[in-house]
């Protein structure tokens, strides 16, 4: 199982869960078969009584699941069939944590936050990952995970200490980071702005984690001068610097990546074989 975990910088709402469901389309497009997990990393056990104010209509799962928006847009980009388990929130994870504690499974143990809620939050979506969702019985090869909230929030470090495990030699090969992140471009200023996504790269490096692809959300397309700035500053290859401007229909995102080669470093960064022929004419 390999996978790609979705970051955001800056500010929420980059587009992380366009991002996450366009990656999933080029994937699957080229044959993978490819499930997605959302983590939400408030407290809340599910979006079941949010404020339709706030966080916008609450999705309904097959299965009762009352989850974030962003599971709607991966069942209608990926044509799959999620669950609730599909979506993990702090809430939830605890809860699963408390009631093993309770149950004396830790044998008096001191419950901590590394390693048992990290390994809690590992085994959830290493479950997860291998349930079919397109109506086969084929186990994906792909599981896109997308860390909701932007890098730096305190909410999401015990999920981001969970992903550092995977910067292990043995483990290296089997996730990717895809890290979204804004680029600002003030008026008053005349000029983008890239010190913002440079600081949550930075964050992210603190974290443990490397941007294999650094997804830059722009209003305008991204002008070669500023994708060099941004290779620069970001520390990685400038094939890795990735532009997603705004577009007026957020189904051309997917044609966005793939005209920049995102395939092609997918593959080449997981070391994915190619999906067998069979599987690309079905
Ligand atoms: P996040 O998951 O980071 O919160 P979303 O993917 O939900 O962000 O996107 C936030 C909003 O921005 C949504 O309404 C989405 O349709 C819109 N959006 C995302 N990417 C683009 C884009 N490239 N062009 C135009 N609108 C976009």
């Amino acid at each position: 199982m390999k996978y790609i975990l979705v970051t955001g910088g800056v500010i929420s709402g980059v587009g992380k869960g366009i991002i996450s469901s366009s990656l999933g389309v080029l994937l699957k497009n080229n044959g993978y078969k490819v499930t997605a997990i959302k983590i939400d990393p408030y407290i809340n056990i599910d979006a079941g009584i949010f404020s339709p104010y706030e966080h916008g209509e609450v999705y309904v799962l097959d299965d009762g699941g009352e989850v974030d928006l962003d599971l709607g847009n991966y069942e209608r980009f990926l044509n799959v069939r999620l669950t609730r388990d599909n979506n993990i929130t702090t809430g939830k994870i605890y809860q699963w944590v408390i009631e093993r504690e309770r149950r004396g499974d830790y044998l008096g143990k001191t419950v901590q936050t590394i390693p048992h809620l990290t390994d809690a939050i590992i085994e959830w979506i290493e479950r997860v990952a291998k349930i079919p969702v397109d109506g086969s019985t084929e186990t994906p090869d792909v599981c896109i995970i997308e860390l909701g909230g932007t890098i730096g929030d305190i909410e999401g470090m015990a999920f981001l200490a969970a992903f550092e495990r995977f910067q292990r030699p043995a483990l290296r090969d089997s996730l990717m980071n895809v890290h979204v992140s804004l680029i600002m471009h003030p008026d008053a200023t005349g000029e983008p702005k890239t010190k913002p996504m440079q600081n949550s790269v930075r964050h992210l490096r603190a974290a443990g984690l490397m941007p294999d692809l650094l997804v830059c959300r722009t209003t305008d397309q991204l002008q070669p001068h500023l994708r060099e700035k941004i290779a620069a500053f970001g520390l990685v290859d400038l094939e890795q610097v990735i532009g997603v401007h705004d577009v007026s229909n957020i189904y051309k995102v997917p044609l966005l990546l793939e005209s920049q080669g995102t395939l092609e470093a997918i593959q080449k960064r997981l070391h994915l074989s190619a999906p067998n022929e069979d599987m690309l004419r079905s």
